[in-house]
């Protein structure tokens, strides 16, 4: 008598169904496949074509890959269903806590003069561009309000160090209101630095405020774009990132670059130079289309293919850098990584769904307005009302985020179920970008074979599913940037 039942005997003899799957063909006879949550597989034409219809049997090894790569199910066997909500509710828990982010605009005077300012600054010497004390502290009341425990106030300009004293107050009554909201805060101010000092610095010091930074490239690129009068941007933003580094230590300074026309041939220049200043990374980063790199035309003096060969030629000088032992990391890389091979919810607003305006971020400006995104407001300095959700003077953060305005924005523009998106096998990492679609077609969902958005994140996916599809050294640098 047997002592085992035969194989057959463990096999579910419900009929097999196909799980919710994307595709998109890639090459001669391959199909690039994801599943609910985003994991890929390559198959052949074959594979796919059998998995599809499903014309397979529990006693193959297609069967097996299929099953393990959530692609297939059994009808009323819940285990794996369970599974795939459990890891789709992790990857949007962003939503438990909606408006982390909360950027007051203090001033929007200037003593630069960028061609691509994406935040039509104003002349130095108006202090009608400056928040008033009574604006700020509407605008605290209402962050305070958002029910995130843990939230981030940003201070941004024009330059924000031109109104530092509001800053100071700003700070101290958060701080003095943050235990009875049972909330924690953190602090950052995003400058140039051309105004920093000692004094400033001990500030953050002791209030635990970060600093962000801009930073072009070498010298004689970054002051090319980032002009002001003495033509010595850069000398100044180095200093500071420098003397910011010794006092309030390495990991509390970070900058940022923004790629112009001048910079498309010089990507190996501008890595090294955030490598000379002890920088753990760059984030490639494209123009946007708003601001002054509108008005000056900025945008259109190159396409997105053009930024895709600077950002495919910076990563493969920056992988190449890891190979020989240097630990430096592409920021918006590591970004696209921690969402294809995790399951952690994002924090970058662009790349959610539902879209992270108004939900991820709110922008208290000079005025007094409330916008959805940073991006939005530098569309109100255009004469584009958009995304004004209100004025702190009279709204609550419930009206802001309850507003139809918003609601029907981020409705509009969910990727799960716009066209094009809805389908596409990047959808699970990719993001809605509202703002972005409303500024360069005119609607929050855009029509996506034309969205420059679309054709970036899809070329920058499918290079990093190359490289981690490529070299084993590759694929082990790549994750070990998964953050
Ligand atoms: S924007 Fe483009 S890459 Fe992103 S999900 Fe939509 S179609 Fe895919």
């Amino acid at each position: 008598m047997a002592r085992f039942l035969p194989p057959d005997a463990f096999h579910s003899s419900a009929p097999i169904e196909l799980l919710p799957i994307r595709f998109e063909r890639r090459g001669p006879g391959r199909v690039l496949v994801s599943n609910m949550v985003g994991d890929f597989i390559s198959l052949t034409d074959d594979e796919f074509d059998r998995i599809a219809s499903l014309r397979l049997s529990p006693s193959e090894t297609l069967y097996e890959t299929a099953f393990a790569a959530h692609l297939i199910g059994r009808r009323g066997q819940t285990a794996q269903l369970q599974l795939l909500a459990t890891r789709l509710r992790s990857r949007m828990a962003f939503l438990r806590t909606p408006s982390a982010l909360h950027l007051f605009v203090v001033t929007l005077r200037c003593e630069h003069s960028c061609p691509y300012c994406q935040v039509s600054r104003q002349s130095s010497d108006r202090s009608r561009f400056d928040m008033s004390e009574e604006t700020a502290e509407r605008a605290l009341a209402i962050a305070l309000e958002s029910p995130s425990p843990a939230i981030k106030l940003e201070f941004q300009g024009g330059e924000p160090l031109l109104n530092f004293p509001l800053i100071e107050k700003i700070v101290a009554n958060a701080k003095a209101q943050a235990p009875r909201v049972g909330k924690t805060i953190q602090f950052v101010i995003t400058s140039n630095l051309a105004l920093l000092s000692d004094d400033i610095l001990s500030f953050c010091k002791s209030n635990e405020v970060m600093i962000s930074t801009s930073l072009d490239g070498p010298a004689d690129l970054h002051n090319k774009n980032r002009p002001r009068p003495g033509g010595n941007s850069h000398d100044l933003a180095v200093k500071g990132i420098k003397r910011a580094q010794q006092i309030l230590g390495k990991d509390r300074v970070g900058a940022l670059m923004t790629t112009t026309d001048r910079s498309l041939d010089r990507v190996e220049q501008i890595i090294n130079e955030y490598r000379s200043l002890d920088l753990d990374g760059i984030f490639l980063r494209p123009l946007s289309p708003y601001g002054f790199a509108v008005k000056t035309r900025q945008v259109t003096k190159y396409d997105t293919n053009r930024w895709l060969e600077f950002y495919s030629k910076g990563l493969r000088y920056i992988l190449d850098l890891n190979r020989r032992g240097e630990r430096f990391t592409e920021f918006y890389t590591s970004l696209m990584l921690t969402r294809m091979l995790s399951d952690r919810p994002t924090g970058y607003v662009d790349l959610r769904s539902p879209a992270g305006t108004g939900l991820g971020a709110l922008v208290y400006n000079y005025d007094g307005r409330v916008f959805a995104s940073d991006e939005g407001r530098m569309l109100a300095e255009m004469g584009d009302d958009a995304f004004v959700l209100g004025k702190v003077a009279d709204a609550s953060y419930r009206s802001l985020v309850l507003s139809d305005k918003l609601l029907r924005m981020v409705a509009d523009s969910l990727s799960q179920c716009a066209p094009e998106c809805h389908a596409c096998v990047f959808e699970s990492h990719c993001g809605a970008d509202p703002t972005y679609h409303h500024a360069t077609q005119g609607d929050h969902v855009g029509i996506k074979p034309l969205s420059g958005f679309c054709t970036r994140q899809k070329s920058v996916m499918r290079t990093i599913i190359d490289l981690l599809h490529g070299s084993p050294d590759d694929a082990t640098i790549l994750r070990g940037w998964v953050a």
